[in-house]
Order: structure tokens, then sequence, then C-alpha cells
């Protein structure tokens, strides 16, 4: 799933009341589509007067889009962040970014909610692999006028389907184009653009099969 701004506010809310006794200020959501991280809580360490330490304000919690993850990793990602908001929300520092403060936390909720949260602010491989594995591709299975046949992935919206399969007939001599849905990982290999490109599959029979897909 990809969380809408509207689903992490709603957990927020729930494990706010579940592990943080509703203590925690609400704060500004955003979604992410950077890479390298699931997600992040962002603030601003602000000087108090002259002879007083620093104060954070200005939270902002960002939650990573761009790829399609298990739900429970988007809500345990929803978890991770809130202890380092809360943390940095109590004016509390931590021995180090997962330091004492955040993995006595961490064990605490991962005991008491059966969640399993890590220190990790990325995918581990298997994770990674499982996400592209999920990933649902449109792809085109284009059969030539001088029998070869090539495939083309389009990004998944309706306008650039239709897009792509009115233009390569008009730029290559094209007997048909199939359109199939597929999360088979064998496609990954293909860039999915609407770039008129179709890459030429040597022995077509490799091709997995995917669900028709009809325009
Ligand atoms: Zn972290």
């Amino acid at each position: 799933m990809k969380p809408t701004v509207e689903y992490i506010q709603t957990y927020f809310d729930a494990f706010n009341r579940q592990f943080f006794g509703g203590q925690l200020p609400p704060l500004p959501v955003k979604l992410s589509h950077a890479k390298g991280f699931l997600g992040k809580v962002t603030f601003v360490r602000k000087r108090q007067g002259w002879f007083g330490g620093y104060r954070n304000e200005d939270f902002v919690l960002r939650i990573n889009v761009r790829i399609d993850l298990p739900e429970e990793l988007v809500q345990d990602t929803i978890l991770h962040e809130m202890i380092h908001y809360a943390i940095a929300v109590r004016q509390l520092r931590d021995t180090s970014t997962h330091g004492r403060l955040f993995r006595a936390e961490m064990a605490r909720i991962n005991a008491e909610g059966h969640r399993h949260i890590t220190i990790s602010h990325r995918l581990n491989e298997e994770q990674q692999a499982q996400a592209r594995v999920h990933k649902q591709r449109v792809v085109a299975v284009v059969r030539f006028a001088d029998g070869k046949t090539g495939v083309k992935v389009v990004p998944k919206q309706e306008k650039h389907i239709r897009y792509w399969n009115r233009m390569a007939p008009r730029r290559f001599p094209i007997e048909s184009i199939d359109w199939y849905l597929s999360d088979d990982p064998y496609f990954a290999q293909f860039p999915s653009s609407i770039a008129m490109k179709i890459f030429i599959i040597n022995k077509p029979e490799d091709i997995p099969q995917g669900i028709p897909y009809s325009l």
C-alpha cells in the first residue's frame, strides 16, 4: 500500500493513544517521493534567549510513498518516526540517532503492541525484493510485421497507456499490441516510460504471462 496523509494522521492518533498516552501534539504530515529513507521527522533547534538552551520546534513528519509496501511495514515506519518525535518534542537528547532512549521505546512498543519496529530507515534486501515483486506493471507485448516480438513497460495511468498505444504504430511497423498487467519481477529490467522505445526479446517464450488488460 501507499499511505495517504489521512491514513498517516489516523494511525498517528491511534498509536499516540495506544503507546504515548495521547501526549504527542499533532504535527504536519507530508508525503515524500525521495529515495533512501522510509520516514523522517525534521525539526529546527532554536536558541532560547541569551543563557537558555535550545528548543526543538517546527516538527514535520515525512513518510515515503515511492514504493508500495506491506501495510504492516508502513505502520511500523509511522511508529519508528513517532519515537524520534516523542524524544525530540520532550526536548530530550538521545545518546545517538537510535541511542538508548530510542531503543528503550522501540523495545517497549514492540513488546506491548506486537510490532516489528527496527532501527533502520531503509528496507532490508528481503523487503526490497518483496516491494519489487508486488509492483504491478502495465506491459505492452508488441508483435512486429517482420515476426519479431518486443516489450514495453508504460506507467500505470490510462492516459499514458492510450497515448503509447496510439503513437507506437505510427513509429514502428507493428502487427499487434497486447496489453497485460503483471507483477512479475521479469519486467523490472525494462524502464517504465512513455518513450517510443521497444525492447526486442530474442526468446519471446520467456515473457511471463500477465493478466490481459483491455483499453
Ligand atoms: Zn530512525
